[in-house]
């Protein structure tokens, strides 16, 4: 078996011994004849499994008891439509900050969403350059330009822009916008789990599992209790946030295997220390690439202010299109795949997810700094 460095942006790398773990399980799972994948989800197989997920998610995050863990299927995609719905009442309005292609996405949803409703939604900030194709964003505001309407339900944010590489609070310089009493709703899809968070600083925070916790398929919701009960109750009970909050996310038939394999991710997890010590990790693989970058300004630009560089996701510019196709090529032909920007944006990217091992970054880096060298 040979297994490469992947650096995919999502789905993504996910740890070995997590996969091994499913292996070893995979058609005898805790001694019950068949997989985990064929049993019931009512059965007492499953629901430990089911239950186990959402402990360790709330030891590792801290998550306060004024909050759901919830698991939602539809990807984040969903939730941008969803969100809304619950919580934008009649002639009320979201405050959204756009920073990438991924908050302009949760806001044309959102639109749509709330007009349905009787609401709408505002551009609270937008740090978007340029038009159409030459549209650009390169950093997460300062707090003083976002303004917060005080009346709106929540206001949103992406803390980590995917495909632009812009992540908030990576730098004190650029914490995530202070929203008063208005709800602070964040979608961490690229980038949760990797740090210490204080999760009573956000009304709502949703992450689709492909990155950093799991394969496809499941969308975990941290929500504070207060908003699942004032959520609209106009809405089919299968996008009402308290259909799963009052069911143990057991409402319907969830997606079990992803749910198994979050288990298994969150299990490595604790097992590595916790996020204080995959923080610190995460951290020194992304500067071994920005240093790298850095030090050969006439190969490598990072069009990302360097408050606003994204830990999980690390883009990069070479001379030329050209160039960048050669570098793609080379890099695969030495086992790291996964490198190529968002065919949106071009460029490089490199996605170093919890998963994504030290020593890939140090693999990455040198041929970077020898790829510069040969020119
Ligand atoms: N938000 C962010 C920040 C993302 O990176 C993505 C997926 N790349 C999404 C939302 C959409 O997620 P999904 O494909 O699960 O709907």
């Amino acid at each position: 078996m040979s297994r490469v460095m992947n650096f995919n942006a999502g789905p993504a790398a996910l740890p070995l011994p997590a996969l091994e773990r499913a292996r070893e399980e995979f058609l005898d799972f805790a001694k019950s004849g068949m997989s985990v994948m064929e049993h019931s989800h009512r059965g007492k197989e499953y629901e430990a499994v089911h239950d186990e997920a959402i402990a360790l998610l709330r030891e590792l995050l801290g998550v306060p008891d004024a909050y759901e863990v919830l698991f939602v299927q539809g990807g984040a995609s969903q939730l941008f439509a969803q969100i809304p719905m619950n919580l934008v009442e009649k002639g009320q309005s979201a405050d959204y900050v756009v920073t990438g292609a991924w908050s302009e996405k949760a806001l044309s949803e959102a639109k749509v969403a709330a007009a349905m409703l009787g609401g709408g939604v505002k551009v609270a900030c937008s740090t978007g350059t340029g038009e159409g194709k030459e549209k650009s964003y390169v950093r997460c505001p300062l707090p003083a330009e976002v303004k917060v309407d005080p009346a709106a339900a929540y206001l949103h944010v992406t803390s980590n822009e995917t495909i632009h590489g812009v992540e908030f609070e990576v730098d004190p310089a650029r914490p995530f916008p202070q929203a008063g009493a208005v709800p602070l709703v964040a979608d961490m899809s690229s980038d949760f789990l990797w740090r210490k968070l204080d999760v009573s600083r956000f009304g709502l925070i949703y992450a689709g599992a492909q990155k950093n916790i799991g394969p496809s398929g499941v969308v975990v919701v941290v929500v504070r209790k207060e908003l699942v009960a004032r959520g609209r109750k106009d809405i089919p009970k299968i996008f009402q946030l308290r259909t799963p909050a009052e069911n143990r996310s057991l409402y319907n038939t969830p997606p079990t295997f992803g749910i198994y394999m979050i288990r298994n991710v969150l299990a490595w997890l604790k097992g590595l220390g916790g996020l204080g010590a995959m923080e610190a990790r995460n951290r020194a693989k992304a500067s071994r690439l920005y240093q790298v970058i850095d030090a050969h300004p006439g190969t490598y630009r990072c069009p990302v202010e360097r408050e606003s560089r994204s830990v999980m996701n690390v883009v990069f510019r070479l001379p030329t299109e050209a160039d960048e196709e050669r570098f793609v090529k080379e890099a695969k032909a030495k086992g790291m795949v996964g490198l190529k920007g968002h065919r949106s944006v071009g460029g490089i990217r490199a996605s170093t997810y919890n998963a994504v091992e030290p020593a890939w970054l140090d693999a990455l880096a040198g041929f970077m700094a020898d790829f510069a060298k040969r020119g």
